[in-house]
């Protein structure tokens, strides 16, 4: 079949929106017309050549639609499903897998190092050119194949622009919290970058029962929406010392300090934040071959750090807890996006990003609905 989608040929040139060819799925696949999808930091960072990807390449990775067909041998989906789209297909055989960490699925790994599905090969062409998948999703397209393992089945009264967010922003900031750091009540936590998954650590960290939760920004508009989320004090890192206010804030520095950013300077940065047997938590994907220098003497305090990978979720199990905390009104999306437009404007959404405006830009799809 053929499908409009955002194609990037060269890092550091803007994506091309254009008729591509989808294949139809092929075992264990489906395919899914897509109704939104979220812009997220990895996706700019691939376009301008930041993180390295097979190209020309079919970005997005976070996004939700519906099943309208079945490949042989799904067992999982239906026709007519709504799904959160997920990176991370884990395979369920790997060594990650059955060690219970299914986030660092091997199999998925290599499917998103080699831009292909399980098979070795892609679903997306144009004329006789391969086009790769991004990270098994490639959703700023209006249809996609992913493998069954890749979807997550949602209800259908969850609005686009909350279910759009699930499958990186989400994830990845609550799990961040409660997966990778499992915050406890009373803990103390600074957290530096105020976007869409930023506001989620916040949030999450709230719900933790954390005090004090600190947001580290340079603009005082997202310091302003992070305390809606539940951060209890605001630091704007473009007037302010960052240390030296948190320092005051908590006296020896906080228990947790998530650097969502990706950049090696506020990794460094957030190590001065932590109090002695604190702990940094570096949720960003900085760039690749880049080097964080830590004063090695501060190990004699047990200072520590630690990496972060899409929250280290369990995908399939924490969308539908994060689905029901939503619906009770427990935990909140709305809010987290400030843009709604159609995909025509990806690379306006990637100006705001390198421009630091607005939050999360959602790309809606202007499929019929069901
Ligand atoms: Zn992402
Ligand atoms: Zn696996």
């Amino acid at each position: 079949m053929k499908t409009k989608a955002a194609v990037l040929y060269e890092a550091g040139q803007p994506a091309v929106i254009e008729e591509i060819t989808l294949d139809a799925p092929r075992q264990g696949e489906v395919l899914v017309r897509m109704q939104a999808a979220g812009v997220c930091a990895s996706d700019l960072h691939v376009r301008e050549g930041i993180i390295p990807e097979p190209l020309p390449i079919v970005l997005g990775h976070e996004g939700t639609g519906i099943v309208v067909e079945v490949g042989p041998e799904v067992s999982s989906l239906q026709t007519g499903d709504r799904v959160v789209l997920t990176l991370v297909p884990a395979c369920g055989t790997c060594f990650y897998c059955n060690r219970g960490e299914p986030h660092m699925c091997l199999t998925s790994g290599t499917m998103a190092a080699r831009g292909v599905l399980r098979d070795g090969t892609t679903r997306m062409r144009i004329g006789n050119r391969t086009l790769y998948h991004f990270n098994s999703v490639s959703c700023f397209s209006e249809y996609v194949v992913v493998p069954q393992e890749g979807a997550v089945k949602i209800p259908h009264d969850v609005p686009v622009e909350i279910a759009a967010l699930l499958g990186c922003a989400v994830v990845t900031g609550v799990g961040a919290v409660e997966r990778t750091a499992g915050v406890r009540p009373g803990e103390s936590v600074a957290v530096v970058g105020c976007g869409g998954v930023g506001l989620n650590v916040i949030q999450a960290a709230n719900l933790s029962g954390a005090y004090p939760i600190i947001a580290i920004d340079i603009r005082d508009d997202k310091i302003e929406i992070a305390k809606t989320f539940g951060a209890s004090h605001g630091v704007n890192a473009r007037e302010q010392d960052a240390v030296a206010a948190v320092l005051e804030t908590t006296e020896y520095g906080v228990d947790w300090a998530f650097e969502v950013l990706g950049n090696p300077r506020t990794i460094e940065q957030a190590w001065e934040l932590i109090r002695p047997r604190g702990t940094v938590v570096v949720v960003g994907l900085s760039p690749k071959g880049s080097r964080v220098s830590l004063p090695a003497f501060d190990f004699i305090s047990e200072k520590n750090i630690r990496g972060c990978f899409y929250g280290s979720s369990r995908f399939h199990a924490d969308v539908p807890v994060i689905i029901k905390r939503i619906q009770a009104g427990r935990m909140r999306i709305d809010g987290m996006v400030s843009h709604s437009v159609p995909l025509e404007e990806l690379e306006s959404a990637f100006s705001r990003m390198r421009s630091g405006d607005g939050l999360r830009t959602v790309l809606q799809f202007s499929g019929e609905d069901s």
